[in-house]
């Protein structure tokens, strides 16, 4: 824990293959007008009261998230809309460079730090070399946080803009008929919506117009007969996997 982690990129292209990189929703428009396909992933998380107010943790979740209802349930909804490719990222050059470095998603610059400042940076989960991680290498990372200023700045950056835009993704969702998600920790629901619809709808949303009001009912999607139970009987509306087409425009995937 809190160790000191030294890193330097060695520019070798592993990290941008058969990634599921999470966008802000103005990179998301700039994603699909260049050819690149995009999903949006749903999860749910039941939330019946407000925690305690030193629960970081839940602060994180909340601020990430929206207020909704699954029938009966008070619900918050994260949403993430993902580019996704398997392979080289169709912006990777054949010498491993970025072919859009100057509008490389926020995502793309603080690799290989975490998003999430409750996790900490495990080189052994990251795709990068051993020599990106030699000990003559500057310090990249230490007490729990990426000490790089570049990657200090763009990560808050990132958590700004995901905070800011968690609302927005509600008024998303409802302009595309989405209203199904996973419990969250045991998977997604995924989205793939049509390049013309996403980006009809992106135009007809006005991203300062932020608010936390729009509570649509959503349905969660389960795999499990005791999360299925569980939810049930805490009012919520559930439906199960296996009434989710895999080869339709919503699939169900588990962790
Ligand atoms: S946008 Fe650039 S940096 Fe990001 S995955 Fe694609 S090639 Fe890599
Ligand atoms: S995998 Fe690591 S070292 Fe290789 S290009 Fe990506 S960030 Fe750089």
């Amino acid at each position: 824990m809190d160790a000191t982690i030294r890193f330097s990129c060695t520019q070798c292209g592993k990290c941008c293959h058969n990634l599921r990189l999470p966008l802000s929703l103005s990179e998301t428009a700039g994603w699909l007008n260049r050819g690149g396909n995009v999903q949006i992933f749903c999860e749910a998380i039941p939330w019946p009261q407000e925690p305690a107010a030193g629960n970081l943790q839940a602060r994180h979740k909340r601020d990430r998230s929206f207020a909704a209802v699954s029938g009966d349930l008070p619900i918050r909804v994260v949403v993430s809309v993902v580019a996704s490719f398997d392979g080289p990222c169709p912006h990777l050059l054949p010498n491993m460079r970025c072919g859009a470095y100057d509008v490389r998603p926020l995502v793309c610059r603080i690799y290989p730090a975490e998003v999430n400042p409750f996790i900490e940076l495990a080189p052994t989960s990251k795709a990068c070399p051993p020599e990106a991680w030699a000990v003559d290498q500057p310090v990249f990372w230490a007490a729990g946080k990426a000490v790089d200023l570049v990657t200090v700045r763009a990560s808050e950056q990132l958590r700004t803009i995901d905070f800011h835009e968690a609302p927005i993704r509600a008024r998303l969702c409802s302009l595309l008929g989405i209203a199904n998600a996973a419990l969250a920790n045991e998977g997604f629901v995924i989205h793939s919506v049509k390049r013309e619809a996403l980006l009809a709808a992106l135009s007809r949303i006005n991203m300062d117009a932020v608010s936390d009001l729009d509570r649509s009912d959503w349905e969660f999607v389960t795999s499990k007969a005791s999360t299925r139970e569980t939810l049930l009987e805490i009012g919520a509306r559930v439906v199960d996997r296996d009434a989710v087409s895999p080869t339709g425009s919503m699939e169900y995937l588990a962790f």
